[in-house]
């Protein structure tokens, strides 16, 4: 028998290169691409990935000794999550190897690769769990569908049983009963003997959604989230492979899930900014299901009440198909906005506006449910000192330090650092330090003031520190133990509680502080999903907005309930100005520990772009490099951060380009003594 040989990519190395190595006559008939497999590397035994396999080795250097694999695990990568993996890899200019490390269960025993030059710290794919404790809602089934849902149904089920890749946009304003049509597409996909992936944005839904589905599904469900035991991860790992599970909901790893014969994807609430990752592997969930889909030639449903303006522009060029679920559930009223000038309110000096105080007053004595919400945790914003002016600071970050009460401490909510509130400022020794702003911690203190018999219960990364305490602040709501949901954007996404008849907005405008064009369009989503909370049951629901911007052009749209109306707009305006969805953005991040190298990799790396963008455009290609200059957020964890911007008209365009430079950067050592972090499609300037 000739001899075979493999292409093998280490799992959890950043080498751009694969390796090669022969392959056993014993192993021979049983390996193939996709096969995880244990080989030698150095001195140590590492986990690789077989990608070919082939008679003849290329042309290697004499000194290079092949050898052989000498293990296989048993495990093989299904072929499509392995092009898969090859696409994100390319894609998100991220090493094939670490891709792979997040596809292969942890479950097979595969140990990551330490590796000196980047630190790896892999989000693993198997946090599947079956939840064997109860979490605690159940909804009758089957429902019977309102004629919106069977057109919804009948447009999606035709490309599950003759399948083709197709996207759908389930565009459904809130309460409008998208979940039951996921039950019905998924069924339709059972039917055919197929397996189904489902995603959402956080842990919160997907507890939700899992006693609904599970009700349907029972053990072909399994759910894929962080706060599961491992021994569970364990068995469902092993189930998913083997197919006896074959649907899965989880957040935006499972993505990489290793169902077998999948019919259909859903993504729900696909315009999150929770589906892409803000670290190691910036991927964009939503974006890599959809490539996923088209790899499996198979339908894909991005279901939001708010879809992204990617998604609005594609569905209307006609790449998506656009289904429309146009009004509530049992002709079920959107609830009506009020909008609270807070600049009248002033001098007042309350967190609440005796508007929202009446209201949330009536509500209770209703015996109805309010929900507050408030996008900053802690007790005050920040700590200045009035004698000197000094803000206090993160010492590792451009961040100024939140005040948390019940622990009289400061906290930088971005590396964790936490240190005693002091006594005197550090700067000029006066104790003339005050609190300024308000967080959650706060609010909830005022509620207590204000409704001295109000049953309360909190929900922010403070309060919330374990899964079961999640769980069971989303019980007492649901069974009517507290009466007020107060919270950050943990709560206002999703949740379907139909006694709550008011939501209140404590300080609309915190979203648009930030100078980042999409600032808009995430505040105007983040106003509709927690709008969307109020009057879900028999009682209609009411919005009181707080705001100092009356008239921006944002409220104004959640005030008419016109989410079209305000895309219009943002669109016209990110054409004008030439934003995506128009273009293509790629960020490269640069950073070090050292602010005048990191400024001077900066300005170097500004230059190739300039001079490789001037190369392309004598073949009629157009790159716009924008920068350098320094981030937002100019020191994260001691590191200091500048950016460059690069601009394309084209995927193919920014793929070539990008992929020049940043040979170049790997290649020139004048860029060894800096971090060189690429974000493609980023969700944010910071
Ligand atoms: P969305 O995800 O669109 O915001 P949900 O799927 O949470 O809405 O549905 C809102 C509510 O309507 C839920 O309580 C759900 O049980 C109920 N519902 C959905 N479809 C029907 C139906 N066909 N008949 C009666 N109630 C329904
Ligand atoms: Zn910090």
């Amino acid at each position: 028998m000739a001899n075979l040989f493999s292409e093998v990519v280490i799992v959890g190395s950043a080498l751009e290169k694969s390796l090669h190595y022969s392959v056993p006559p014993e192993l021979a008939e049983v390996v193939q691409p996709g096969s995880v497999v244990s080989v030698g590397l150095g001195r140590r035994k590492a986990a690789g990935v077989v990608l070919s396999l082939g008679k003849s080795l290329p042309d290697l250097p004499e000194t290079i000794k092949i050898r052989p694999i000498l293990a296989y695990s048993g495990k093989t990568i299904p072929n499509d999550l392995l092009r898969l993996s090859n696409w994100i890899s390319g894609y998100y200019f991220y090493p094939l190897g670490e891709v792979l490390s997040l596809v292969i269960p942890a479950s097979e025993g595969v140990k990551r690769q330490a590796n000196a030059k980047r630190k790896i710290e892999v989000e693993t794919c198997d946090d599947v769990d079956v939840c064997t404790d109860s979490p605690i809602y159940h909804s009758p089934a089957p429902l019977k569908l309102t004629s919106d849902q069977n057109n919804a149904v009948d447009a999606i089920v035709p490309a599950i049983e003759n399948p083709s890749f197709q996207p759908f946009v389930l565009y459904g304003v809130t309460g409008s009963g998208k979940t039951e049509i996921y039950l019905r597409i998924i069924e339709a996909a059972a039917r055919a003997g197929k397996g189904a992936l489902v995603l959402v944005p956080e842990i919160a839904l997907s507890t939700q959604m899992e006693a609904i589905f599970r009700e349907r599904f029972g053990r072909s469900l399994a759910v894929w989230h962080s706060a599961v035991s491992q021994k569970v991860k364990r068995r469902q790992g092993a189930e998913i492979l083997s197919g006896l599970t074959n649907i899965v909901l989880g957040a935006r790893s499972a993505v990489l899930s290793a169902i077998k014969n999948p019919g259909l994807i859903v993504v729900d609430e696909e315009h999150d900014p929770a589906y892409k990752q803000e670290d190691r592997l910036r991927y964009n969930a939503r974006d890599v299901a959809l490539m996923r889909a088209k790899i499996l030639g198979i339908p894909i449903v991005l279901g939001s009440a708010t879809p992204s303006l990617q998604t609005i522009l594609r569905s209307r060029s006609g790449s998506y198909r656009h289904v429309a679920l146009p009004s509530r559930i049992l002709g079920r009223p959107l609830p009506d906005i009020e909008v609270v000038d807070m600049k009248r309110e002033s001098g007042k000096g309350g967190i609440f506006s005796t508007r929202l105080r009446d209201e949330i007053g009536r509500v209770l004595q209703a015996g109805n449910q309010a929900l507050i919400f408030l996008n900053r945790r802690g007790y005050a914003k920040y700590y200045l000192c009035n004698a000197c002016g000094l803000v206090l600071q993160c010492i590792s970050c451009s961040l100024t330090l939140t005040y948390h009460k019940n622990e009289n401490s400061l906290r930088c909510h971005y590396c964790g650092f936490e240190t005693p509130l002091p006594e005197r400022c550090p700067t000029c020794g006066h104790t003339a330090l005050f609190a300024h702003g308000f967080g959650t911690e706060r609010v909830e203190k005022e509620v207590g003031r204000l409704f001295p018999g109000s049953r309360i219960v909190r929900v922010d990364r403070d309060t919330m520190s374990s899964h079961e305490k999640l769980l069971d602040a989303l019980e007492a709501v649901r069974s009517g133990r507290a009466n007020i949901l107060l919270g950050t954007q943990m709560i206002a996404k999703g949740h379907d509680f139909p006694n709550i008849t008011l939501v209140g907005v404590i300080n609309a405008d915190a979203g648009l502080q930030v100078s980042d064009f999409r600032a808009g369009e995430n505040l105007v989503q983040l106003l509709f999903q927690v709008a969307g909370r109020a009057g879900r049951g028999d009682e209609p629901g009411r919005v009181i907005l707080q705001t100092y911007n009356p008239y921006h052009y944002t409220i104004d749209s959640l005030l008419k309930m016109d989410y079209d109306g305000f895309c219009e707009m943002e669109l016209s305006s990110r054409k004008g100005l030439q934003y995506p969805p128009f273009t293509r953005l790629l960020k490269l991040l640069v950073t070090a520990k050292d602010e005048k190298i990191v400024r001077t990799g900066a300005e170097l790396l500004a230059s190739l772009c300039r001079e490789k963008a001037a190369i392309l455009k004598e073949s009629g290609k157009h790159i716009a490099v924008l920068g350098p200059s320094p981030s937002p957020y100019v020191k994260l964890k001691d590191r200091f951060r500048w950016q460059v911007f690069i601009k394309a008209w084209g995927s193919a365009e920014m793929q070539e380009f990008s992929g020049t430079v940043l040979d170049c950067v790997r290649n020139d050592s004048v860029f060894k003594n800096v971090q060189v972090t690429v974000d493609r499609d980023p969700a944010s300037d910071i």
